[in-house]
């Protein structure tokens, strides 16, 4: 009985410490509220995407084309669409079904 509510009381406290780490990671305070948003996995570093991994060939709001620099993506149809900006992506979620084509997908 009494082994096993050390035992309790020291995962409570593991818990504890990985909460305290997880608050004061600063990756976990600049993930974007978005869902759509799903590469989480590289918030911890600048954000930077490999084109390899786009669907389109140009931002789809400003027609920039991704080679140039990508600094955020979302998810549409099962496509990854890159954008130069967050403020084009919002852009571009507020009528994602006009803008699509100027995105020029590549598959
Ligand atoms: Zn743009």
């Amino acid at each position: 009985m009494k082994k096993s509510m050390i035992a309790l009381s020291i995962s409570i406290s593991m818990f504890l410490i990985a909460c305290g780490n997880e608050t004061n990671n600063p990756a976990s305070t600049a993930t974007n509220s978005n869902t759509m948003a799903t590469m989480t996995a590289d918030t911890a570093i600048e954000k930077t995407y490999d084109v390899k991994i786009l669907d389109n060939k140009k931002d789809p709001t400003c027609g920039m084309p991704v080679t140039a620099g990508v600094s955020d993506t979302a998810h549409y149809k099962n496509k990854v669409i890159g954008f130069c900006a967050t403020e084009c992506k919002a852009e571009f979620l507020k009528n994602p079904e006009a803008n699509i084509a100027a995105a020029e997908l590549i598959k």
